[in-house]
């Protein structure tokens, strides 16, 4: 039996599950958009009836972020997402202070819409750059250009105060030299917030069915990732957890609350929610397919797994979120986040020390260079 006694902090998530044209690494719930477009009135309408659908489990519960992802958000028209968050703004005690996240993609913004997102309450915009080497973007399949990715960072800048640009390294022919050049420009932007994500193949996408067969080998990869991270923190960027970057403190307070363990609520199609009650933690996921979503909210039937989070689940699932966070936690939050007593884990903690896959200092435990380079190895313990 868990005990918690107060309540994390709380975030919503919405997805949009529509992209121009599906990437061929992509193992997200995305999906092309039809030649009638995308139905953006009824999926309103039925984020609506979600959220509305979900309040109970939610209420009173303050709402310190909203992140809409994707899929590709920015598909939709400036107004359609000020009419979502007004719903938001309506149905919950959505704080005035929440960071309120939108993600673009190059080739799929335009000034107007920057704005009329700004107008209605977005105030971080996340960008899938990917690449700024043209050769790599077409063996990506993005349907960007360099030049539209620049012109979309000029205008996210002028209307968001905080702007996030998702790049992608070990990709196909990728040299060092390449790698760097596009850390260099990443950094000549200016931006706050840089992500930085290893290619990897996942199954049921088009690289798994036909890998490229030229992608850097672990010990390049690895060689990539010093890079990056040395570039980064000699240009002023802080890495605070294993891909993200920020500078000026600029941290994604959204992705924070779930490496901290936090509750979240996801609305939309595919999406997944994590809420702590006094005597337990329940997951719910959402039915995935856009058009099986907009017909089963009608029905309520779009949630199609809601379950409590089994008792010898929970310390992995904590430590899958908090070993990301490079300068660790403080133990008293594993208590407060699962309701358990971390004399339960002690044993394996142990074990993590002996690997030297941690250390304690004074109150915090942090993963030593070992443990994030390892981390699912270290994570292996508490399964
Ligand atoms: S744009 Fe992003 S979400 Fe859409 S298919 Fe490509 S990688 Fe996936």
């Amino acid at each position: 039996m868990i005990k918690i006694d107060n309540l994390p902090q709380f975030g919503l998530y919405v997805h949009f599950p529509w992209c121009i044209k599906k990437c061929p690494y992509c193992d997200f719930n995305s999906h092309n958009v039809s030649h009638d477009g995308i139905p953006e009135q009824e999926y309103i309408q039925a984020l609506t009836k979600d959220l509305e659908g979900s309040i109970d489990l939610i209420y009173g519960r303050k709402v310190s972020s909203i992140f809409l992802g994707g899929g590709t958000p920015s598909l939709f028209s400036g107004n359609g997402i000020g009419k979502i968050i007004s719903e938001i703004r309506k149905l919950t005690n959505l704080s005035p202070y929440a960071e309120i996240t939108i993600e673009a993609n190059p080739g799929a913004v335009d000034m107007a819409r920057f704005e009329t997102y700004a107008t209605n309450g977005v105030n971080r915009v996340s960008i899938g750059i990917q690449s700024f080497n043209e050769d790599h973007l077409n063996s990506l399949g993005r349907v960007h250009s360099k030049n539209d990715s620049f012109e979309a960072i000029k205008l996210a800048k002028r209307f968001f105060k905080k702007v996030n640009l998702d790049i992608i390294y070990g990709l196909p022919n990728q040299t060092i030299q390449q790698l760097e050049y596009d850390i260099d420009l990443a950094i000549a932007t200016e931006v706050t917030h840089l992500s930085f994500y290893n290619l990897t193949i996942e199954p049921n996408t088009k690289f798994y069915i036909s890998t490229p067969s030229n992608l850097p080998d672990n010990d390049m990869c690895y060689e990539m990732q010093e890079l990056i991270i040395n570039k980064l923190i000699n240009n002023g960027y802080q890495r605070y957890e294993v891909s993200a970057f920020a500078k000026n403190n600029d941290y994604c307070l959204h992705n924070l609350n779930y490496w901290n363990y936090g509750d979240y609520l996801g609305i939309g199609a595919g999406s997944h929610s994590k809420l702590s009650f006094r005597d337990k933690i329940i997951r719910q996921v959402r039915n995935k397919h856009p058009n099986n979503y907009l017909k089963s909210v009608l029905l309520n039937k779009h949630i199609i797994e809601d379950k409590e989070i089994d008792f010898k689940d929970i310390p992995f699932e904590f430590m899958m979120n908090l070993f990301r966070l490079i300068n660790g936690f403080d133990v008293k939050l594993f208590r407060e986040r699962t309701g358990i007593n971390i004399s339960s884990i002690l044993e394996k903690l142990d074990k993590c020390v002996d690997e030297k896959f941690i250390e304690f200092k004074g109150t915090k435990i942090i993963p030593t260079k070992k443990g994030i380079d390892f981390l699912n190895e270290l994570l292996l313990i508490f399964l």
